[in-house]
C-alpha cells in the first residue's frame, strides 16, 4: 500500500464521520475532535534475532476515543503498517463498536515487520516486546487488543501472558482472540463469517431473494473468505466463485466448498492447484446475486463500480468500496451493506469473550451466535431504517448510527 492510498484511507473515513456528525447537527468542535485519534503511540521494539543481531521493529498503537469505554481493536503485523493505517483503521473501530451499541470506543495497533519471513521464537519475543513497550496505555479497563492481519491466538496468548508477568496478576480480559484454554470464547474464530452471513439473510429478506440457490460470490478465501464460503453452502447458496491474491475460480453449477476448504492453506492460497482459472477483476463483475469482497481494500473503485453485476454487496473487508464506488453502486440500485456493519462480528464476539474473563463464566456456542445476531440484525435494522428515512447512502448511515452514541458520550462528559 502507498503512503497516497493510505492517506486516502484516513480522508475518505474523515469525510464521512464529518458529514454524518453534520447531518447530526454537530457542529465543527465535535467534527475537529473525532475526526483524529485522540492518542497514538509509537513505539521502537528492541527484539534479539535468532542470528543474534539485534533488530529494532517500529510498532503503533492508536485509541480514537474513550468517551464511551475502553478502546477495543486488533493489532496487525505487516510490512506495510504506518501510521495513517492505524489510525484510520482504529476510527473504523469506533464506528463498528457504535453500530453495535458496545461499551468500547475503537483502538487499533500494528508492527511493520513481515511475521512468513521470522521464528517461531522472534514471534514471541517480539509480541512480548510490544506488549512491555505500549502496557502503559493498554489494560482490560483502558485498551482491550485482539487478533487483525497474520496475527493469531498463539501471539494473543504471549501477550496476554507478558501482560499478566508485567502487571503481577493473572489478566486474561486484557486481550481477546485467545486460545480456548486461556479464556478464548466458543465461536471467536468464524465470527467475522458468521456476521457477514447474518447480514446477507437481512439483505437477501430486503431485497426479496431467497436463500437457497441464490449465487454468492466471494473476493477472497482467507478467514472470512471461506468461513462465509463454508457457511453459505452449508445454508444452501450457490458459492459460484471465490478467489485469493493469485486468482479466482469459477463455477456456475457452484464450487465444491468443502474440497477448497481442506485444499486452502493456512494464508488462504487454493487456486494455484487449478489451471483454468479467471482473474481477480473478472470474479468482480460476475452475474451473482450477492458479492462479498473479503480481501483487501481499493477492490471496487470508479473504474468498475459500473460492471458490478451483483444485487447485493456485502462488505467483509474492510475499506473494499471507495467513497465514490459506493455512490455509483447505490444510484444502481445495488444494496451495499458497508464494513463498519457488515465485519462487525468479530469485534462483537470479541466483547462476549472479555465479558465472560470479567464474569469467569462460560458460554456455550450456541448462546454466542444467538447474542451475535441479535446484535448484527439490530444494527442492520438502525442502519437500514436510517438509510431509508434520510435519504443517505447505507454507509453514511452506518456512521451516522456508528458515531452517535459517542458524540453524546464526549457531549455528556462536558468535552466538547
Ligand atoms: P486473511 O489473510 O485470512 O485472508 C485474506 C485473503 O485475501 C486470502 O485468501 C488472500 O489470498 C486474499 N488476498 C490478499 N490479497 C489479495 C488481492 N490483492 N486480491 C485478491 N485477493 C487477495 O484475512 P482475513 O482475516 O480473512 O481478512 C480479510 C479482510 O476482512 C481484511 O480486509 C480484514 O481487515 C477484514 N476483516 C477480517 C476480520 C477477521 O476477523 N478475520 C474481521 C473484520 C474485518
Amino acid at each position: 500500500m502507498t503512503d497516497i492510498e493510505t492517506n486516502n484511507m484516513l480522508e475518505s473515513t474523515q469525510l464521512v464521520i464529518e458529514e454524518a456528525l453534520q447531518k447530526l447537527g454537530y457542529g465543527e468542535d465535535m467534527i475537529a475532535f473525532l475526526k483524529e485519534p485522540i492518542r497514538l503511540l509509537t513505539v521502537r521494539i528492541p527484539i534479539r534475532m535468532d542470528d543474534g543481531n539485534t533488530r529494532v521493529f517500529i510498532g503503533y498503537r492508536s485509541q480514537h476515543n474513550d468517551a464511551v469505554g475502553p478502546t477495543k481493536g486488533g493489532v496487525r503485523f505487516h510490512p506495510d503498517v504506518n501510521e495513517m493505517e492505524v489510525k484510520a483503521l482504529s476510527i473504523w473501530m469506533s464506528i463498528k463498536c457504535g453500530i453495535a451499541n458496545l461499551p468500547y470506543g475503537g483502538g487499533k495497533g500494528g508492527i511493520i515487520c513481515d511475521p512468513r519471513k521470522m521464528s517461531f521464537r522472534e514471534l514471541e519475543r517480539l509480541s512480548r516486546g510490544y506488549v512491555r513497550a505500549i502496557s502503559q496505555i493498554v489494560g482490560p479497563s483502558k485498551d482491550i487488543p485482539a487478533p487483525d492481519v497474520m496475527t493469531n491466538s498463539q501471539i494473543m496468548a504471549w501477550m496476554m501472558d507478558e501482560y499478566s508477568r508485567i502487571r503481577e496478576f493473572d489478566s486474561p480480559g486484557f486481550i481477546t482472540g485467545k486460545p480456548l484454554v486461556l479464556g478464548g470464547s466458543l465461536g471467536r474464530e468464524s465470527a467475522t463469517a458468521r456476521g457477514v452471513a447474518i447480514m446477507i439473510d437481512e439483505a437477501l429478506s430486503k431485497k426479496g431473494i431467497p436463500l437457497q440457490d441464490a449465487r454468492v460470490v466471494i473476493q477472497g478465501f482467507g478467514n472470512a473468505g471461506s468461513y462465509l464460503a463454508k457457511f453459505m453452502h452449508e445454508a444452501g447458496a450457490k458459492v459460484i466463485g471465490i478467489s485469493d491474491v493469485n486468482a479466482a475460480l469459477y463455477n456456475e453449477k457452484g464450487l465444491d466448498i468443502e474440497d477448497l476448504m481442506e485444499r486452502r492453506d493456512s494464508f488462504g492460497t487454493v487456486t494455484n492447484l487449478f489451471k483454468d482459472t479467471i482473474t481477480n477483476e473478472e470474479l468482480l463483475s460476475l452475474d451473482c446475486d450477492i458479492l462479498v469482497p473479503a480481501a483487501i481494500e481499493n477492490q471496487i473503485t470508479a473504474d468498475n463500480a459500473d460492471k458490478i453485476r451483483a444485487k447485493i454487496i456485502v462488505e467483509a473487508a474492510n475499506g473494499p468500496t471507495t467513497l465514490e464506488a459506493t455512490r455509483i453502486v447505490t444510484e444502481r440500485g445495488i444494496l451495499l451493506v458497508p464494513d463498519v456493519l457488515a465485519s462487525a462480528g468479530g469485534v462483537i464476539v470479541s466483547y462476549f469473550e472479555w465479558v465472560q474473563n470479567n464474569q469467569g463464566y462460560y458460554w456455550s456456542e450456541a448462546e454466542v451466535d444467538t447474542k451475535l445476531r441479535e446484535m448484527m440484525v439490530h444494527g442492520f435494522n438502525q442502519v437500514y431504517e436510517l438509510h431509508q428515512t434520510r435519504h443517505v447512502n447505507m454507509r453514511l448511515a452506518a456512521y451516522m448510527v456508528g458515531v452517535r452514541k459517542m458524540a453524546e458520550a464526549v457531549r455528556f462528559r462536558g468535552w466538547v
